[in-house]
């Protein structure tokens, strides 16, 4: 099947006497018992089965396990690292998992933080207890490319476990499984949810190994799990994914564009264009370049959220990968710790009409 089959097809299984077109919800917590039945829903239920075999088909692995958030997902992974292994993370990694691991983690696992754009960086930085590379690509809010399969090469020689958090790609655009990872992680709640309105996370494995069984244990008995409506929702947004990517990927072409020639903007970090660092890596690695951008705008923190409060059809609001274009001076949201420059805007460019959204970008700049 190609992708957009499998996202409408894959784990739409209907054992219904009365032959739904699309499978139910099934609410039941419990199960009769009986030889090869479903236990409790914690453990398993039909519609988290159903989601995690299209996750599983969309990422060419072997396995998927969903969560309650992408936070939980990625919380999965570190909770199944032995207790004092070391992880080689970006330095500009996601921030809430940034936060388990300087917070949480704390005391149990070390870290260092490297420029995964530089492979000698993340080369230099394997110590004799290094047990899983973290990669994020394109990264947030910088859209920083890391070269996927040269840092899997360094990860294979130390016998390390690599593990990309595909979340601004999607498995539209970019499989890292492909490119060698072990596991790929991915907030659902962002494009795969696609529509502003389901918390969710997940992580697919190339293979089911030992360390995938702990996942898995940490997955039922952790209990951070995705409720049968979430699943249900998340099957049906997947089924318009490859066409959701491909209009946010045009749209976003067109609003770098836009942004890129425009006299009030100082920079725009977007991989589709030419002058982006990791321009070159990510043609390579990626089938196209997604919706998610960030400008320097010219001027002060002040300047930006002027700007931002012009705008109509980008909400200020943080997230993104939904229908509706979000936009947000980032430093904002990521409190006092923050190391994103005070006039960097990122926008999540949503699927409403080219034209009106750079009219009202036009407006904002006046
Ligand atoms: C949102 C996000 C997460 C965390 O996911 P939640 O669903 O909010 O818990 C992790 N990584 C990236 C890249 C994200 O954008």
């Amino acid at each position: 099947m190609n992708i957009e089959t499998i996202a409408i097809h894959a784990g739409n299984i209907v054992t219904d006497s009365q032959q739904p077109a699309v499978m139910p919800i099934t609410l039941s917590t419990t199960f009769q018992h009986q030889e090869e039945s479903l236990i409790y829903s914690r453990a398993n239920n039909p519609n988290r089965m159903a989601l995690e075999q299209v996750l599983t088909q969309l990422e060419y692995g072997e396995d998927a396990a969903a969560f309650s958030s992408g936070n939980a997902a990625g919380m999965a992974v570190f909770q199944a690292l032995e207790p004092g292994s070391h992880v080689i993370a970006p330095d500009d990694m996601y921030h809430g998992l940034r936060n388990q691991l300087v917070s949480i983690f704390k005391g149990v696992l070390s870290v260092s933080f490297v420029d995964m754009g530089n492979v000698d960086a993340v080369a230099a930085a394997f110590l004799p207890e290094t047990a899983l590379v973290w990669i994020e690509t394109p990264s947030n809010p910088l859209l920083k490319i890391a070269p996927i399969e040269a840092i899997v090469k360094v990860a294979k020689s130390h016998a390390c476990k690599v593990v990309c958090d595909n979340t601004f790609a999607t498995p539209i655009f970019q499989n890292p499984l492909k490119l060698g990872a072990d596991i790929v992680m991915h907030s659902t709640t962002k494009y795969l949810g696609g529509h502003s309105d389901i918390l969710g996370g997940a992580l697919v494995t190339k293979q089911k190994d030992a360390f995938w069984g702990r996942v898995k244990m940490i997955q039922h008995t952790g209990g951070a799990v995705p409720s049968p409506f979430d699943c249900y929702f998340l099957c049906r947004s997947i089924k318009t994914l490859p066409y959701r990517m491909k209009a946010h990927a045009a749209n976003g072409k067109g609003v770098a564009a836009y942004l890129d020639t425009h006299p009030m903007v100082e920079k725009v970090y977007y991989p589709g264009l030419r002058s982006h660092l990791g321009h070159q890596v990510a043609a390579q690695q990626m089938k196209d370049f997604g919706g998610m951008l960030s400008f320097l705008i010219k001027g002060d923190a002040a300047v930006a959220d002027n700007f931002v409060s012009k705008l109509h059809y980008f909400t200020n609001a943080t997230s993104l990968g939904g229908v509706e274009s979000l936009i947000e001076r980032r430093a904002a949201s990521e409190g006092p710790d923050s190391l994103t420059p005070p006039n960097l805007i990122r926008v999540s460019v949503g699927l409403e009409s080219l034209e009106d959204l750079l009219l009202d970008m036009n407006q904002a700049f006046q």
